[in-house]
């Protein structure tokens, strides 16, 4: 375990994370310099208040100078491991760490660590209120809620810290291991900062290098990635499938939930009763239910909350119904897989507002289901060529410069029956500060259309 009292520490990058671990090793008693590569981005209150605690605050660059102070350099989630300052520190053998490592040296408690693709928030959400509602006093850390080291000293030994990890923050991990470690599925994303899928995947694997054989790892049987990572690996693995009933593992046969483990069959619930659509979310479900009876969460209220945890903002969220037409926020869906899974999750034609920043990956994966499900698609933003060259041949196609001018023309395109939307496969950075205003500004421009068509049927 690492040892950061006294010492000097630099953390590169000052967005949420980075922060929260400043505040958490000035407390430890450690010298730290915190810094950003941009003036802009970053949050003045709270550096502010950072360098009331002490904290030397370096904004606009990374200078090389920093490194002749810096007995450790810890990483946020947004800064690449082959920035040149880091292949420096390196060779003055200066631990280059992530995040989570400084905030797992200070957890007393056990750690339920949720990767994949797509799914994290909403599976951490989930089994973050399983645990809540059992009575165990539970820390729940990653997109939504707080950063893993803002929680990390407030956890005592009876304590469960939940926490949604992305493949950055494993990519320089020492002894961070999870007690029980999710991994949701594998598929192509960020390949604009890892050279190929491969490389992706092994960051995605580390989440079990550190696990002993006391420990679990929760994997999606169902995703050939996923599945393939299972491969020596220390610890137990638990399978979950909602297409293969498992001998052993977590199971849909006849509509309903098993777990089967050392021999015992429990039935836990009919997939009709959860709170969240899609198949999709049944395997976040499954993922979460297997974590839920590792942990000893009681059935009785396990299945409760299963029932009524409706997901979380941005993701397959239902805005409103006008006219007959149901209009669906799916801002976080920031890559092709998400935008595969939320066209999964419907019968009904729908009408497809699509793009924003490119991720390097192709669209052509997604032609079967436009084919069968999209009967228009509204692309915007940088990526909207892109789109449109992959996929504009096989449904009408229409290209816009904002998402207010998407959201008029869905409603001109869609008939009473169909579905309006936004899953844009792409980040947000383009147009937007974040996924989530991106969410927020589709969520305004259909409640204006309420209004309008409301107006409209006094006149
Ligand atoms: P993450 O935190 O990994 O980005 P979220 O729960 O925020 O995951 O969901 C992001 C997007 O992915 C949303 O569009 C959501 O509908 C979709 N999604 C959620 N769970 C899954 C899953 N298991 N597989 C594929 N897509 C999913």
């Amino acid at each position: 375990m690492f040892a950061f009292s006294n010492k000097r520490v630099l953390i590169l990058g000052a967005a949420r994370s980075g922060i929260a671990c400043a505040g958490l090793l000035v407390k430890k008693g450690a010298t730290v310099t915190i810094s950003d590569a941009s003036k802009t981005l970053v949050s003045t209150r709270e550096l502010d208040l950072l360098k009331q605690k002490g904290v030397n605050v370096q904004i606009g660059g990374h200078p090389v100078s920093l490194l002749s102070d810096a007995d450790y350099i810890i990483i946020s989630p947004g800064i690449r491991s082959n920035l040149p300052l880091l292949h420096r520190a390196r060779l003055k053998n200066i631990p280059v760490l992530s995040e989570i490592e400084v905030a797992y040296t200070y957890l007393a408690c056990p750690v339920i660590a949720i990767t994949g693709t797509n799914g994290k928030t909403t599976t951490t959400s989930l089994i973050g209120e399983m645990f809540r509602q059992s009575g165990r006093k539970t820390l729940v850390c990653g997109n939504i809620g707080w950063p893993i080291s803002a929680v990390a000293d407030k956890a005592d030994w009876q304590s469960i810290v939940v926490a949604e990890i992305s493949s950055f923050q494993l990519e320089n991990i020492v002894n961070f291991r999870p007690h029980i470690s999710v991994m949701l599925n594998i598929t192509p994303d960020h390949l604009d900062r890892y050279p190929d899928f491969k490389a992706y995947a092994l960051a995605k694997k580390n989440i079990y290098i550190h696990q002993e054989r006391s420990d679990f790892a929760v994997i999606n049987y169902d995703n050939p990635a996923s599945r393939k990572s299972a491969g020596r690996i220390k610890s137990k693995v638990i399978f979950f499938s909602r297409r293969k009933i498992l001998s052993s593992g977590v199971l849909v046969k006849n509509n309903t939930i098993y777990v089967r483990l050392q021999g015992r069959q429990r039935k836990i619930i009919r997939t009709n009763e959860l709170g969240i659509p899609g198949p999709h979310n049944l395997e976040n479900a499954l993922a979460a239910i297997a974590c839920g009876v590792l942990g000893g969460v009681e059935l009785a209220g396990m299945r409760e909350t299963l029932r009524n945890f409706r997901g979380v903002e941005h993701r397959l969220e239902l805005v409103k119904t006008v006219k007959g037409v149901k209009y669906i926020n799916d801002s976080k869906a920031t890559n092709v897989d998400s935008l595969v899974k939320a066209l999964e999750s419907f019968q009904e034609k729908i009408i497809l507002i699509a793009g924003g920043r490119d991720k390097g990956s192709p669209y052509w994966p997604l032609a079967k289901l436009v084919k069968q499900k999209v009967k228009a698609l509204i692309v915007l933003g940088e990526a909207r060529v892109k789109i449109k060259g992959e996929l504009g041949q096989l449904t009408r196609t229409h290209e816009v410069k904002s998402l207010p001018e998407a959201v008029k023309l869905g409603q001109q395109l869609a008939r009473p029956g169909d579905i309006v939307l936004l899953s844009p496969a792409c980040a947000s950075f383009d147009m937007f500060q974040n996924y989530e205003q991106r969410g927020r500004v589709f969520k305004e421009e259909v409640q204006k259309l309420t209004a309008k068509s409301k107006a409209q049927s006094f006149k």
